[in-house]
């Protein structure tokens, strides 16, 4: 059994919280505690991009809490050449983070739809935390480990870890 710490950066659904601690639970075997919502030091902000580069938020998060943690941001992420990214995580590591802030329906200009937002938040949370325990990206295109560039990937893949990936699990 592993424990894992997750931390809401910022304006994040509740409801999520529910369902990500039994996934996490049923595919991980991960006992997940959910800290109470804090804010980000500004000074990580790139205020000409209007986002957070990655590393620094995985930097602040390992120099500020002990223990496995997945930070969720409302806030968008970038990272080295990419121009953003839904999540990054240190591999085989202690931290991992998303950003809802592209997996909002609202960003593509179409209505709010909570549903739809929970279910991308799960299949990429889940996608960082088999990093963290391990996996790599998966060639399967349904697999969660498969690498999301555009939200069409995310909503093409499952939730769900293909078999392959299912057995390295625990190998590391
Ligand atoms: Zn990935
Ligand atoms: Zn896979």
């Amino acid at each position: 059994m592993i424990s894992l710490r997750i931390i809401p950066f910022g304006d994040i659904p509740k409801e999520v919280f529910d369902i990500l601690t039994e996934e996490l639970l049923y595919k991980f075997t991960a006992l997940v505690d959910v800290y109470e919502q804090i804010g980000l030091p500004k000074e990580h902000f790139n205020s000409v991009r209007h986002q957070f580069l990655s590393e620094r938020v995985l930097e602040f998060i390992s120099s500020n809490f002990k223990g496995r943690t997945l930070g969720i941001l409302d806030e968008d992420l970038y990272t080295g050449d990419l121009n953003f990214i839904f999540g990054q995580a240190q591999m085989r590591g202690k931290v991992a983070i998303i950003s809802v802030h592209r997996m909002k329906p609202t960003f593509y200009k179409n209505e709010a739809d909570k549903n739809i937002l929970m279910q991308r938040i799960v299949k990429e949370a889940v996608h960082e935390v088999g990093h963290m325990l391990g996996l790599e990206h998966c060639n399967n295109s349904g697999c969660v480990m498969n690498f999301s560039n555009t939200i069409i990937d995310v909503d093409r893949k499952t939730k769900d870890l293909c078999e392959s990936c299912k057995n390295k699990l625990g190998v590391y």
